[in-house]
């Protein structure tokens, strides 16, 4: 909130603090707006379930937390399953089963100059990011789920979850156009990560000026050159991505060693 000091923070770093509030604010307060998943829902719940249990970088806590909820999810029969049952898993204590996610909404390298700038959407952007290139770090994380030899089966699962449950309408519209334009030309799991980025861009293009965006926070074509001075290169007087470059900052920046524990509880 307003009340709470700015926190330094390290442009160049991912936040797990960001990831994790992401993740309680997913869990605990957009789900909660559908008291019952069935049918397509529940299918879409159940692959973001096995997508983030199996791909997301986090502390041990969290990782299974992650995990039990997807046994759970996995191992019941049942068509319909109401939301406050997901609720009491998440919310299940630590002292009994080493799975935690902290409660705590606080933003770091999410953090907006006020309450209602950057935060969740930020930290969504930042989740599915890191889970691409997860993905293509460790092609073999998804084995035996129904998700492995789909180069897509990451970024679907994001475009589903996006149209069923992100609180922005009009974000799930813009995405599922992009989506629908050009998914399926990508072919493989680094082209997934690059597809990503640059939708990413795309958006923060037609975003630049807008009111959603923190003035202490100008939407830009990320990464900056002052963040990886290799992506930029110029072509006849025009300036142009060496993807390639970008592929490996990409992998770099979203990947483990460059995720900081910093403010974590
Ligand atoms: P964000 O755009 O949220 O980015 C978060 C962080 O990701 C940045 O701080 C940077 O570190 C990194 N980053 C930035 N660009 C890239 C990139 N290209 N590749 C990789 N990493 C990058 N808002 C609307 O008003 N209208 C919309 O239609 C809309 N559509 C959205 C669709 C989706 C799927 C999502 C998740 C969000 C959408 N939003 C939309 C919200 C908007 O995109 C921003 O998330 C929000 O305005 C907060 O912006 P931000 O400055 O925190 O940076």
């Amino acid at each position: 909130g307003t009340t709470e000091m700015w926190k330094e923070f390290d442009k160049s770093k991912v936040y797990m603090v960001d990831l994790e509030s992401g993740l309680h604010y997913l869990l605990r307060v957009e789900l909660a707006s559908h008291q019952t998943l069935e049918g397509e829902e529940l299918k879409t719940f159940k692959d973001f379930a096995t997508v983030v249990a199996k791909l997301f970088p986090g502390r041990p806590s969290v990782v299974k937390l992650l995990e039990t909820l997807l046994e759970w999810l996995v191992s019941l029969p049942l068509e319909r399953i109401p939301y406050d049952a997901i609720l009491d898993l998440v919310n299940n204590k630590m002292s009994i089963s080493g799975m935690y996610l902290s409660d705590r909404l606080q933003w770091v390298g999410c953090q907006g100059s006020r309450p209602e700038l950057r935060g969740y959407p930020c930290s969504l952007w930042t989740l599915f990011h890191t889970l691409t290139v997860q993905a293509a770090l460790r092609p073999d994380a998804l084995a035996n789920t129904g998700l492995e030899d789909d180069p897509l089966a990451v970024l679907q699962t994001m475009r589903r979850y996006i149209g069923t449950f992100f609180g922005c309408q009009e974000c799930g519209r813009h995405f599922e156009e992009m989506a629908k334009e050009s998914l399926s030309q990508v072919r493989s799991l680094d082209q997934a990560v690059l597809w990503l980025w640059s939708r990413h861009n795309q958006v923060n293009n037609r975003l630049s000026g807008a009111l959603s965006e923190d003035p202490r926070f100008p939407k830009t074509q990320w990464p900056t050159p002052d963040l990886c001075p290799a992506c930029h290169e110029e072509k006849d007087g025009l300036h142009v991505w060496n993807e390639e470059r970008v592929l490996s900052f990409l992998k770099q920046h979203y990947a483990s060693p460059n995720i900081s524990p910093r403010y974590t509880s």
